[in-house]
């Protein structure tokens, strides 16, 4: 088992504990423990092995050994008893946002409910609401995670289908008969999250891949496969001379096939056997997938206006980081040097400040602790350039974590929302402006906050912060994280529109997570971002004009 698993693994156990209502003291020992695996610079099988999990603090001899029985067996007798007396069901209805182990421990004593089906039937007729803790307010946030949870169903996040399906066609390409695979849909268009995993297969033998696989059944021309995890395969098969044109029906969308038959001037496209022959058939030049969603690209392919390739090779720094002075797992050192193994040639390092105590936020005195780190590898690891960031928390009234003159001493400063996602459209709109106005905020990350399969984006109107942010010289992020994926396409689109630079960051907090830029850039091409839009495609001393513009144009220092 690895860190992570072993620390989820012991989650796992503090959840059960806290559902079967025993001790807090013990989950907590749990929840501990699994927080400082998670941090750990050392395996924690190393550690095992040479006997030396009791010398970390936090973690007593119980926890050593149960960690020792994961490591060497990869199982957990503990966690196992501790399952074999939870109801069943309960263990995933804590995947609810807003549901945690109390709660559901309280809802199966009071309402017996143990299902996500039971709570949706307590939701729907109004029972939730008088359960002690619960509350008006409570019950109608529940429900409406439900509703999220339901629209979402067997959905893919891009970052999962993406693999997924690239593995999937490794699998089909070994079989006998098999020529070609390649993967089509809305994976290939990068959509941030899809409903089937696409495959187009050119074999003489389609029963043979077919009977590799669960029943398939015939929906739209594909065979429909329902894989065992849940999730949906879509297989279409392909000959050689029409290959092209197969692969354009099945990456979609629809509505760009339909303004293609429109000029094709037929329901069938013409067969051929390259996609760049069939639109040049079309009279048109090949279009990207990405862009092929019928907002706009026929007329500017047609006029020779398509956008600039964005690829996340062009990203020549990271501008979102957390290091172990917050929330992130690994030391500053390490991320620079992930940064520098990428070809980077600058990163910031954005830990979270003081009122995300959750994340471990930092007060002025260690932000200018953290400050002289930085000074130090600076001094070590150039011509790679570190510059001192923090992601400063957006309070509830709009202001800022760090009073101005700490913001000033600075390189880089990110704002963003955490939480009061309550608040009207109105409130949350001036909350954003008020950050956007101040002169030292360079980057507003994550703008609308919504996390895919869990929580709609707050009500905003980002119309007008687009508009401000274009006109303070304030950046707005694309949030990478494969479940935030913030701003999305559209909105994304709407601000490289209004002349906003937009900023691609990974909001990595372990080096693992910095390849997720290409997450990013896939949405920026969806959203019609150039590489000319993006502030770290530029050079650092590009990234510096952009910090000091922001603050000059306000009379600041
Ligand atoms: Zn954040
Ligand atoms: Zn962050």
């Amino acid at each position: 088992m690895t860190n992570r698993e072993v620390a989820d693994t012991l989650v796992r156990i503090a959840d059960a504990l806290e559902i079967l209502g025993e001790s807090p003291f013990r989950a907590n020992a749990y929840r501990n423990g699994a927080r400082k695996v998670e941090q750990m610079e050392t395996a924690v099988s190393v550690l095992h092995a040479e006997n030396r999990l009791t010398s970390v603090p936090g973690i007593g001899s119980g926890l050593a050994e149960a960690i020792g029985q994961m490591v060497t067996t990869g199982r957990s007798d503990t966690l196992e008893q501790l399952l074999a007396t939870v109801p069943p069901g309960l263990m995933d209805l804590i995947s609810v946002p807003g549901l945690g182990p109390k709660r559901a421990r309280t809802l199966y004593q009071t309402l017996g409910i143990s299902t996500i089906g039971q709570l949706e039937e307590a939701v729907r007729s109004d029972r939730l609401a008088a359960v002690p803790g619960f509350g008006e307010k409570t019950a109608q946030s529940i429900g409406q995670r439900l509703a999220t949870l339901e629209r979402w169903g067997s959905r893919l996040l891009l970052a999962d289908a993406w693999p997924r399906a690239e593995a999937l066609a490794e699998q089909i390409r070994k079989e006998p008969g098999v020529t070609r695979v390649e993967v089509a849909g809305s994976v290939r268009r990068f959509q941030d999250s899809v409903g089937n995993i696409n495959l187009l297969v050119e074999t003489n033998d389609p029963a043979g891949v077919l009977c590799k696989f669960p029943a398939a059944s015939d929906v739209d021309g594909f065979k429909e496969i329902r894989m065992n995890d849940g999730s949906v395969l879509r297989l279409s098969f392909a000959e050689p001379s029409s290959f092209g044109t197969s692969w354009v029906t099945s990456t979609g969308s629809p509505a760009h096939l339909a303004r293609l038959c429109q000029i094709a001037g037929s329901p069938e496209l013409p067969a051929c056997d390259t996609e760049e022959a069939l639109y040049a058939q079309l009279s048109l030049p090949w279009i990207p997938p990405e862009l092929r969603e019928d907002r706009g690209e026929i007329e500017a392919a047609l006029a020779g206006r398509l956008p600039d390739p964005l690829s996340a090779e062009l990203i020549r720094g990271e501008l979102h980081m957390h290091s172990r002075y917050s929330d992130g797992s690994a030391t500053i050192e390490e991320m620079a040097k992930a940064c520098i193994e990428r070809g980077y040639e600058y990163m910031a390092v954005t830990d979270h400040s003081i009122g995300l105590g959750v994340a471990n936020g930092l007060s002025i005195e260690r932000l200018r602790e953290q400050a002289g780190e930085v000074r130090r590898l600076n001094a070590e690891l150039a011509p790679f350039v570190i510059l001192h960031g923090n992601e400063v928390n957006i309070r509830a009234d709009g202001s800022l974590d760090y009073p101005d003159e700490v913001l000033a001493e600075l390189d880089w400063v990110i704002a963003s929302v955490h939480g009061a996602f309550g608040k009207s459209r109105d409130e949350q709109t001036s909350r954003i402006l008020s950050a956007i106005a101040n002169p030292y905020v360079n980057l507003i990350a994550h703008p609308t906050g919504r996390i895919l399969g869990r929580r709609d984006g707050y009500d905003l109107n980002l119309d007008i912060i687009i508009d401000q942010a274009a006109h303070t010289g304030t950046s707005l992020e694309i949030n990478c994280g494969p479940d935030r994926l913030d701003l999305d396409d559209t909105s994304v689109r709407k601000a490289a529109e209004a002349d906003v630079t937009i900023c691609i960051n990974a909001d990595a907090h372990h080096p693992d997570h910095l390849p997720w830029v290409a997450l990013g850039t896939s949405v920026a091409r969806r959203g019609w971002v150039g590489p000319n839009q993006v502030l770290n495609t530029g050079s650092l001393d590009a990234v510096r004009e952009f910090v000091s513009a922001k603050r000059r144009n306000a009379g600041a220092r």
